[in-house]
């Protein structure tokens, strides 16, 4: 067994009805979760994940994005007909870490013995480097008490894409060189991303930055960065007392843009920018596929980094 099944199964026993959904697929249950096309139908939880899925199953996959533009995965639950895609899907691409919270309650209530999930926080390696709100210093938005926040890095990326070929491969194997070719080409695309990254970070001025919420914590960690404080801990939920630290840091700092998002009310950002003589930026974790210049993980990425060009550089 590989090591990316073991860690799929041992994901999937510590949620009773993840390991119905596994000793489904052991049992080797014949699958009619195709579309008319012949496309194997997959969900994904985020517009990332599903543009990763894009890229390994080309033309053999339908994907389904189950959250919107301007949804906050720390807040958003599937609708009752979301919960039927899910059911109808053979595939579900989540992200893990805690950021589909609720994926238990959602699994059992689909309850399709076809379905199978994989967690793409839990492929080998990629366990050792979750942070948790102590290692990041800044709290932490998940359940889990980790930072669920792994796709913006996209070294970590490269691992959540390596599972989602492996789980493609696992539903339908038929089709396995096809896969593990679009893989290694993404792989290489995520590579050279890196690369851009690094050279257009390196540069920056201003190596510290404050965030709407902790999302940026993995990207500050593979660039040198530092995410010296966030607006909002948990998104929704602040105080006053915090916002003069994050206002006196600021000062501290010579920060010139406070980061906002595009999920979430830009109010406390420009009140504390305001407060400094800063600018506010945004900075979008999620992206869309209503905006052409983040349609795609590589260009969500790169939107992110000029942002950040702009306020550190
Ligand atoms: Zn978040």
């Amino acid at each position: 067994m590989s090591e990316m099944k073991k860690g799929l199964i041992v994901k999937a026993c510590c949620l009773a009805a993840l390991a119905v959904v596994l000793m489904g697929l052991l049992a080797g249950i014949a699958c009619d979760s195709s579309t008319d096309s012949g496309k194997l139908k997959v969900v994904a939880t985020i517009l990332p994940l599903a543009d990763f899925v894009k890229n390994v199953g080309g033309g053999m996959v339908e994907v389904t994005t189950l959250m919107s533009a301007g949804d906050s995965p720390h807040t958003w639950e599937p609708s009752p007909g979301q919960v039927k895609t899910i059911a109808d899907a053979r595939l579900m691409v989540i992200n893990g870490a805690g950021l589909e919270f609720w994926m238990g309650k959602v699994i059992e209530a689909a309850a399709s013995p076809d379905l199978v999930v994989v967690d793409t926080s839990v492929f080998p390696d990629m366990e050792g480097l979750l942070l948790t709100a102590d290692e990041d210093g800044l709290g932490n938005d998940s359940e889990h008490g980790v930072n669920p926040h792994i796709w913006l890095d996209p070294l970590l990326a490269q691992q959540q894409v390596e599972a989602i070929a492996q789980a493609l491969i696992m539903v339908d194997p038929g089709n396995k060189d096809r896969y593990l070719e679009n893989a290694t080409a993404f792989v290489a695309e995520l590579e050279s991303l890196d690369e851009e990254i690094r050279d257009a970070t390196e540069s920056f001025s201003i190596r510290e930055f404050i965030a709407f919420h902790p999302a940026w914590t993995y990207f500050a960690r593979r660039y040198g960065l530092v995410e010296a404080a966030v607006i909002e801990e948990t998104p929704g939920r602040d105080s006053s007392a915090h916002k003069k630290e994050v206002i006196d840091l600021a000062r501290a700092l010579g920060i010139r843009a406070i980061f906002a998002e595009p999920q979430f009310n830009p109010q406390a950002a420009q009140s504390i920018a305001d407060e400094v003589g800063a600018e506010v930026l945004f900075l979008d974790p999620m992206g869309s596929p209503d905006l052409p210049d983040r349609d795609s993980y590589i260009d969500l990425m790169r939107y992110n980094v000029e942002q950040m060009r702009l306020a550190m550089a």
